[in-house]
Parts: C-alpha cells; structure tokens; sequence
C-alpha cells in the first residue's frame, strides 16, 4: 500500500463501503484529491491511478501547477480565498468550495460580471463556532443568504464544512448533520437547490459520507504527508 495508485484504490474502495453502509449510491459521492504542496509529478502519479478531480489550497501554487498538467483535469479551489487572489483564481477552477463571507461572495460576483465567468461556489459554514475558523457561524448565514442570492452570476451549489480537529472521528459526525441539518432548512426556507455537502478528509470521509457527503476531500491518505 504505498503508491499512489494503490492508494486511491483503497480510498475508493473505503468510499463505496461507507456508501453501501448508509444505503447510498456510490457515485453520489465524488473524490476530491487534495494535492496542495505535492508537485505535479505526485499529481501525474494520481492520474494514471484514474483520478481526475484535484483539490488546492492556494492560488499561487495552483497557478504555477495547473499549466503542468494535463488540461482535462478538473481543480477545485479548498483553500481561503484572498480578495485579490479572486481574478486568477476564476479561469483555474470549476467550483469554489470556500466562500466564507458575504464581502468575498460579492467580489467573487463583480470580478465573474467584469471577466464573463458564472462562478460555481459552496457556502463553508462554521459549524462549531470556532473562533480561529473561517466561514459563516450558522445565525450568520440565514441572514447572508437573501442578499447571497440575489448574486445572480453566482450559482451556489451547496455547503462546505471543516470540524475542529480531533483524534476521535465519531466527534465529527455530530458536525456533519448539523451541516446537512442546515441545509435541509436552508432549501426549506429559502426554496433553493444546494445540492453538494463537501465534508469529510483523510480521517473522518466514512462518517461523512454516512452523514450525507456528496464531496470528500482527501489528500493524506492519497499523497501521504505534507
Ligand atoms: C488540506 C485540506 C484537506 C485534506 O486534508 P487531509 O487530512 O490531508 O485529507 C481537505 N480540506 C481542506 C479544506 C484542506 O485544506
């Protein structure tokens, strides 16, 4: 078990285990490998192993990693995303997973109007309050979300969570219904689609996709550490 491909096999195989536990679809749920500080021949590795949908954390890196690879490859943006870092960061990536403030939704907005972009974006909600995160604290998003709606180029897709860190993976799940818990009432009030949950990393994506995950992010178990 120590390359990459065989890595992604396993995860794989994890991934639809914890689907078929939860009576889910495996295909509902898409990894997302997270290939932020490996090069692009850790990236190149992953390919050959099938995967195509890369995670990074960083736009600078992104913009010098992205041109060395091959462009059917789709990336995601993970990271938190500078203001000015919005104008390089569009062209690069299909789906923005961390928006975490009403400002940077309409920035996002007013650079996707001005360079003809419909940015895809997730909403990452604070689940835990946690005061060193970043993302909506969950009162907060309630009352963000009329205003984040009337962003008209701006498609929000879903919600994005990262719970306080913690050697117990079961802690996670509590943060991971309450995500989805939140979502449901979000639909419910609002009578909008967010289809995607993106939760669940290297230690935790089983719970997670018990819990309803549509996107698992996961670079450790696949690249090993950073
Ligand atoms: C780094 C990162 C991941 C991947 O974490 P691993 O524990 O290495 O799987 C997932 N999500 C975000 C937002 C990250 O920054």
């Amino acid at each position: 078990m120590n390359g990459i491909s065989e890595r992604l096999d396993q995860v794989r195989a994890e991934i639809t285990e914890a689907a078929q536990k939860a009576s889910r679809d495996p295909d509902e749920i898409e990894l997302l490998a997270v290939s932020k500080t490996h090069d692009a021949e850790k990236v190149r590795q992953a390919v050959v192993g099938g995967q195509l949908l890369f995670g990074e954390s960083k736009v600078q890196e992104a913009r010098a990693k992205i041109p060395l690879l091959p462009s059917n490859l789709r990336w995601h943006f993970v990271g938190h995303l500078q203001k000015n870092k919005i104008r390089h960061a569009l062209p690069l990536f299909e789906l923005i997973h961390s928006v975490d403030s009403l400002e940077l939704a309409e920035q996002i907005e007013r650079i996707g109007t001005e360079d003809g972009f419909f940015p895809r974006v997730l909403l990452e909600v604070n689940v835990a309050g946690e005061g060193s995160k970043f993302g909506f604290r969950m009162e907060a998003l309630e009352r963000a979300m009329e205003r984040l709606l009337e962003l008209k180029r701006l498609s929000i897709e879903g919600l994005m969570t990262i719970p306080p860190y913690s050697d117990d993976k079961e802690k996670s799940r509590r943060y991971f219904v309450r995500l989805r818990t939140v979502r449901d009432e979000l639909e419910r009030k609002f009578q909008v689609k967010l289809y995607h949950l993106s939760m669940g990393m290297s230690d935790d994506f089983p719970v997670a996709i018990e819990e309803g995950a549509t996107l698992v992010r996961i670079g450790t178990r696949i690249f090993g550490p950073r």
